[in-house]
């Protein structure tokens, strides 16, 4: 599973990083990307969750 971050849709409100920090961090723009090339079983929970909560959506599965 691996999930990618539309940058022009992140608003960066920093939900996503809140929710699976192991997977969602800032990038050198000032927006969210997917530090995981492929997601662990462990993580694949709250990677859910984050792309369910993004409020633009941002967060697609890949
Ligand atoms: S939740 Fe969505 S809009 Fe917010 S920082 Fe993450 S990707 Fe960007």
């Amino acid at each position: 599973m691996k999930m990618i971050v539309d940058q022009d849709l992140c608003i960066e409100c920093g939900q996503c990083i809140d929710l699976c920090p192991e997977v969602f961090d800032w990038n050198d723009d000032g927006k969210a990307q997917s530090q995981a090339s492929e997601i662990d079983s462990d993580n694949e929970a709250c990677a859910m969750e984050a792309a369910e909560n993004c409020p633009t959506d941002a967060i697609l599965e890949a």
